[in-house]
């Protein structure tokens, strides 16, 4: 395998997708290329299928475990299955590609452990609570019992920042953004 991958991880709401859209649309240099995970939640309205996600129902989710389909998958939430899909990751990876995911904190160790150091992954912090609240509510993709059961994983989320390989602080938005291409553009696999 030539190619890279790049993991960012963050409680809900912090901004990793933002992140990951802007660098993906004004950085071409990095040659990313996004691993649409499998879900088994509901499409938010402007979402699409096999673009943000793959929306399976649950039985298709539990078939692709059965069928080894998943380098890894999570009940990130009580319910709601998330996984990253074998065929997203290793062929683009095998090519020289640099694979970007965004995956829960546990997900990501998992990639971690199983990449080694192919893998570099990145935790997005947010500011504060206070502020993951106001950027949840200000999306308005989720209802209040989501935004809710969202800020109550936060704080055990955060603590894992200290098993990723570097953490960014999302504060101000292209600082962030460009901190995250630096950390890719230097990432040396291997070394
Ligand atoms: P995540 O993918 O981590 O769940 P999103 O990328 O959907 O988070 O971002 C959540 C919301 O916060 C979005 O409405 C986004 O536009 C906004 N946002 C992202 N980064 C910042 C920032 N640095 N300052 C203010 N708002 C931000
Ligand atoms: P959302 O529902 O807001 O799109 O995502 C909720 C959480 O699921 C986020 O923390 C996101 O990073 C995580 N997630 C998305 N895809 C995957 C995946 O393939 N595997 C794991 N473990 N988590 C994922």
């Amino acid at each position: 395998m030539a190619g890279k991958i790049i993991i960012l991880s963050a409680p809900s709401g912090t901004g990793k997708s933002t992140i990951i859209k802007h660098l993906m649309a004004t950085r071409p240099d990095l040659d990313l290329h996004f691993s649409i995970s499998a879900t088994s939640r509901k499409p938010r309205v402007g979402e699409t299928h096999e673009k943000e996600y793959y929306f399976l129902t649950e039985e298709e989710f539990r078939r692709k475990i059965a069928a080894g389909e998943f380098v890894e998958w999570e009940e990130v939430y009580e319910g709601t299955l998330y996984g990253t899909l074998v065929s997203e990751v290793e062929k683009k990876v095998e090519e020289g590609h640099t694979v970007i995911m965004d995956i829960d904190v546990k997900g990501s160790l998992s990639v971690k452990k199983r990449f080694g150091d192919r893998a570099l992954a990145i935790f997005i912090m947010p500011p504060s609570i206070q502020e993951l609240e106001v950027r949840l509510t200000n999306r308005g993709t989720d209802s209040a019992a989501d935004v809710a059961r969202r800020l109550a994983k936060a704080g055990y989320e955060m603590t894992f920042a200290p098993q990723f390989d570097c953490i960014v602080i999302n504060d101000d938005f292209f600082k962030a953004a460009d901190e995250v291409a630096e950390k890719i553009k230097e990432f040396r696999p291997g070394e």
